[in-house]
């Protein structure tokens, strides 16, 4: 299967040329950008042979059927709906989009189209997340209690443009980590958080755009979620914690891109190490987008799930500018 790349972003570089390059008989054969001048040597150091500033043109290219977009985020909607027009199935970066009605049309076209949508939310891929997911399934842990998320980390300087400085372009901690920790949560609980309070704020890095934010949200079932995002933490350190009415998971440094991580248990009977697969997040994601493709399961996260961990970052901005509780709006799922 080819595949039409959309932006010549640091994340196609660093993962997901490889992971879809990965899976037997997969390979990229145009990047879509639109920096004329960047990207011929993008294009030639990443060995794509294709590459044009037009989209259009990229996809009237019978021979690929998957487009994967990781351009900024106020690009997402237009691209994927061309994608989507063209019969392409398409891999969107989170945030699907700017607003959750442009995030709906998008799944929603797809759907009428016939067409595979997923958003590449990569944590519910890691084999952590869904060893932790298991264990609260099986009751290890009894009834869930409540979630901390710790995902204050130190934004690279290569990556402090506009995600720091361009609110027009999507840019902002909520945007870019909250989207991921509503997933984790939605992933590992297995329901929709009813509505938030947050505060936020520009701690060194933000301009224009908040770098740090701290939200707690009302699960349906009673359980609380503590979640922080910060652009200017070098050393906290990322993890999570699920307690339980039997139990406690302890899992320190899973809020990665890598495979790495520890997970322990803490019960009655004691402490425990767990251990995990340790396969590659992105190649996972796309295995999952390409066996749906297949008429095998469903991708890791669908549209659907893209709305939904942008439904809760609206929410959580929305709290943290009124200093009020906000039910989240979900846009009927
Ligand atoms: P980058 O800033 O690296 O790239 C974003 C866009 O900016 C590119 O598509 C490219 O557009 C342009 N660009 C990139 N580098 C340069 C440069 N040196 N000079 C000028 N323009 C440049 O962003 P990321 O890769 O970090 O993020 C892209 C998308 O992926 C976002 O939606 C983000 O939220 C998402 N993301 C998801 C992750 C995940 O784990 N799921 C992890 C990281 C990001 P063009 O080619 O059109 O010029």
């Amino acid at each position: 299967m080819r595949w039409v790349f959309v932006g010549a972003s640091t994340i196609a570089a660093q993962y997901m040329i490889g992971a879809v390059r990965s899976q037997a008989g997969h390979d990229v054969s145009w990047i879509v950008s639109g920096s004329e001048g960047r990207v011929g040597e993008w294009a030639k150091s990443h060995e794509i042979p294709n590459v044009t500033t037009d989209l259009a043109k990229a996809l009237t290219d019978n021979d690929a059927s998957a487009v994967y977009i990781s351009s900024t985020n106020e690009k997402h909607h237009a691209q994927a709906m061309a994608a989507i027009e063209a019969g392409k199935h398409v891999l969107c970066e989170k945030p699907l989009a700017m607003s959750l009605s442009d995030a709906i049309e998008m799944t929603g076209a797809a759907r009428n189209a016939g067409v595979v949508f997923a958003t590449n939310h990569h944590l519910r891929c890691s084999g952590s997340h869904r060893k932790i997911r298991e264990l609260i399934a099986q009751g290890r842990i009894g009834q869930v209690l409540s979630l901390r998320i710790f995902h204050a980390v130190h934004l690279p300087q290569h990556l402090q443009g506009w995600r720091i400085n361009d609110a027009s372009a999507g840019g902002g901690v909520i945007p870019d980590i909250t989207v991921h920790d509503a997933d984790v949560a939605r992933f590992l609980l297995g329901e929709d958080p009813v509505d938030v309070v947050a505060q936020m704020t520009a701690s060194g890095m933000g301009d224009g755009v908040e770098d740090s934010a701290m939200s707690v949200w009302m699960m349906p079932s009673g359980a609380m979620v503590m979640s922080h995002e910060s652009f200017t933490h070098p050393f906290a350190g990322s993890g999570l914690e699920v307690h339980g009415s039997e139990g406690s998971i302890f899992a320190r440094g899973v809020m990665t891109q890598e495979p790495v991580g520890e997970i322990e248990i803490v019960t009655a009977e004691g402490r425990e190490h767990i251990s995990y697969s340790s396969h590659s997040l992105y190649e996972q994601g796309v295995a999952d987008f390409v066996g749906a493709i297949a008429g095998q399961g469903r991708p890791a996260a669908d549209g659907i799930d893209g709305i939904k961990s942008l439904a809760v970052a609206h929410a959580v901005r929305e709290a943290a500018q009124s200093g009020t509780r906000v039910t989240i709006d979900y846009g009927g799922f």
